[in-house]
């Protein structure tokens, strides 16, 4: 499989007839910690898993070639992806990072950072004065999140990519939210891409895992030395199932986005909502910026709600949408941020990233579009705050935080 095929051939075609053993079609699945030797002397393509196995090589050259990078690293986790990345820095650099990151990603990024392993900057990085300003501290390693959660902040990474070129600055994005069917930060001049494998790129729920694709060869060869030399290196089994998930990833995105553009239609027009975050619509700050480096708006966004509706009750009454974190799956999820996903921060950190409680976030799955608007209206309308002035969601959500 070369570069003259689409990307959907591609991940079609992966692995696909390269069983030597049996000519099994699909790819077999390797369980073996080791391989054998056939002569002291000869060491074999495949020796240890930590250090490499073919369901794992399978998936990393799938993804390189998704993400049009030299080379592909798969990870245990997201975190684990994030982390791998980590080790090119040293003591008293600077990196520099989003201040609404993953929540994962910040607590990683400020423990290791209070340990010493490097500084941390963090930065709206949609405020380009804040930016200049990030930049003046001269990072090694910028770390992008576009577009952010849960308020679908756009940055634009040409941008930051500038930035970065003037200070010898490594940019790595974490396109965990698009996946290369809708964005590919290396094409915009990133140097590294890091994913949470376990949402867009499985997509289907079951699998924890992350990858890490470098553009060039040789910063590639330096990120798998680390990761064998660390083990943070993924499963084989993962790797299989992640592979089987990838196949659909085009065709699962296409039909996610479509139901997303539906529902956020239909909810942007409700008197009881205050304010839509979704990259696709005309009023959304980064509209122009998603349009010109994304190839489509995705099928995550977030909705906030006016006062007379009690946030807690709408998910109680939802009966399609499961209440959970994550998100990319083939299932619609939903999540309030400051009960859930950001409840670690404070109401006054909160408030200045402007995630209000009133917020819901809809990760939106392959269940039919009519269903689901039909579902979040019903849910509407039982969930109101019973006239009450004083609401008592602030006060609920605080209870369950
Ligand atoms: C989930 C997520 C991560 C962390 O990935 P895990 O697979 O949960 O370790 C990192 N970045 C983003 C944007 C995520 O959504």
């Amino acid at each position: 499989m070369t570069d003259k095929f689409h990307r959907e051939t591609l991940v079609a075609g992966a692995g696909v007839s390269t069983d030597r053993a049996h000519n099994s079609v699909s790819p077999p699945l390797h369980l073996s910690a080791n391989f054998y030797w056939n002569d002291p002397c000869e060491k074999p393509e495949y020796d240890y898993s930590r250090s490499g196995n073919p369901n794992r090589t399978q998936l990393a050259e799938a993804l390189a070639s998704l993400e049009g990078g030299a080379r592909g690293v798969v990870t245990s986790s997201g975190m684990a992806a994030v982390d791998l990345v980590l080790n090119l820095v040293d003591p008293g650099d600077v990196v520099l990072a989003p201040h609404d990151c993953y929540g994962g990603t910040h607590r990683l990024l400020t423990a290791r950072a209070k340990r010493g392993h490097f500084k941390i900057v963090y930065v709206d990085q949609t405020d380009l004065a804040a930016l200049a300003a990030g930049f003046a501290k001269k990072p090694k390693l910028v770390l992008i999140e576009t577009p952010s959660n849960p308020l679908l902040r756009v940055t634009d990474v040409e941008k930051v990519v500038g930035y970065a070129r003037q200070v010898g600055a490594i940019v790595v994005a974490d396109n965990t939210f698009l996946s290369p069917a809708l964005q590919r930060p290396l094409e915009l001049g990133c140097d590294i891409v890091v994913h949470s494998t376990t949402k867009f790129i499985n997509g289907h729920s079951d699998v924890v895992g992350g990858a890490v694709i470098a553009k060039d060869a040789e910063l590639g060869e330096e990120l798998a030395w680390w990761a064998n030399c660390t083990g943070v290196t993924g499963a084989p089994f993962d790797s299989f199932l992640t592979l089987r998930g990838l196949r659909t990833l085009f065709t699962r995105l296409e039909r996610q986005q479509a139901t997303a553009h539906d529902v956020v239609n239909r909810l942007n027009d409700d008197r009881r909502v205050a304010k839509v975050f979704y990259p696709g619509l005309e009023s959304h700050p980064g509209h122009d910026i998603a349009a010109r480096q994304q190839s489509g708006f995705g099928s995550m966004f977030s909705v906030e709600f006016t006062e007379g509706i009690d946030v807690l009750e709408l998910l109680r009454r939802l009966e399609i949408f499961t209440i959970a974190e994550s998100l990319g799956g083939f299932e619609s999820l939903v999540c309030v941020p400051a009960a859930m996903t950001h409840a670690a921060m404070t109401p006054e950190a909160r408030e200045t990233a402007g995630i209000s409680d009133r917020l819901v976030r809809f990760s939106i799955g392959l269940e039919h579009s009519e269903d689901l608007v039909r579902d979040v209206f019903a849910a509407l309308d039982g969930a109101v705050a019973d006239g009450n002035v004083t609401y008592l969601n602030e006060q609920a959500v605080g209870a369950c935080a």
